[in-house]
């Protein structure tokens, strides 16, 4: 056997860590980040300022005074009001497959918290169930939410992941749009301030919607935002679209996103932001 072989023995070392156990690789720039130190920096990419996805504990993690979070409307779940099914079988099984896989009920999840002593409403989108879509539980939840907002007094804040409305709930879905967006007006004659956080990815339907009529708009950078994809916008207009298209930085240059803010920032800003509004 030559001296480079492996054996049996060289070849599998229990003990000895996994090279994912130990590093990352930034999905943007590709380079080579400590775990470690990629969790301390928030799931972000120092080398390219890459924001990865969270799920929405870590999002309370991130904004919210520890233990301060207490959920709402716990039960709300998803709805099959057209039985329907698709080439990969029924949604009814889908989503719950998806339920047990995240331990969510819905793409979303509510519930009322402190930032900095500052008590708030807030509803956290979650792009692992479903691609955050949004169907009728996650509307009902969004509601339920602004309404607990509207009676509290308290400032709502929404955090949105999702590539757009549910097919799967058909009409249901869509209908989302409206009810949320009627919610939110709630707020506004109550005078209450509604803060829209964006992340990567915010398209579709919740562009459309409660995403894009906030009091002030923030999103993430680098976050992908839009309604359509850039491939059908290109065959309709017939147009080449700009390489930064439908990205946080572009929208900030058009009038779309107020601020873009780093996940280290958010929340001493949303702190400042409702401070200003007189919260407290
Ligand atoms: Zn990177």
């Amino acid at each position: 056997m030559g001296w480079f072989t492996k054996t049996k023995e060289t070849a599998a070392k229990p003990d000895s860590p996994k090279k994912e156990d130990i590093w990352i690789q930034c999905p943007s720039c590709k380079a080579h980040i400590y775990k470690e130190e990629w969790e301390k920096n928030l799931k972000v990419c120092d080398r390219c300022n890459f924001h990865e996805r969270l799920t929405w504990k870590e999002r309370v993690d991130v904004l919210l005074d520890a233990g301060s979070f207490v959920e709402l409307s716990p039960k709300v779940t998803w709805n099959d009001p057209l039985k329907f099914s698709d080439a990969k079988g029924p949604y009814a099984d889908k989503a719950a497959e998806t339920c047990e896989k995240t331990g969510m009920k819905e793409s979303v999840v509510t519930g009322a918290g402190k930032i900095k002593g500052i008590r708030v409403s807030m509803a956290i989108m979650d792009f692992r169930f479903l691609g955050g879509s949004l169907a009728s539980g996650t509307g009902e939840k969004i509601l339920q939410a602004a309404m607990y907002a509207v009676r509290h007094k308290l400032p709502y804040i929404i955090i949105s992941a999702s590539g757009g409305a549910r097919m799967h709930e058909g009409i249901v879905s869509l209908m989302q749009m409206p009810k949320t967006c009627a919610a939110l007006a709630q707020l506004r004659e109550a005078n209450l301030p509604y803060i829209s956080i964006m992340t990567d990815p915010t398209t579709g339907g919740v562009s459309a919607s409660f995403a894009m009529v906030g009091d002030i708009h923030i999103a993430e950078p680098r976050s992908l935002i839009g309604f359509a994809g850039r491939r059908v916008i290109e065959e309709t207009i017939k147009q080449k679209l700009p390489d930064d298209f439908q990205t946080a930085e572009y929208l900030v240059d058009h009038g779309f996103v107020d601020m873009i803010v780093h996940r280290k920032d958010m929340k001493e800003m949303l702190f400042k932001i409702l401070k200003y509004a007189g919260c407290r």
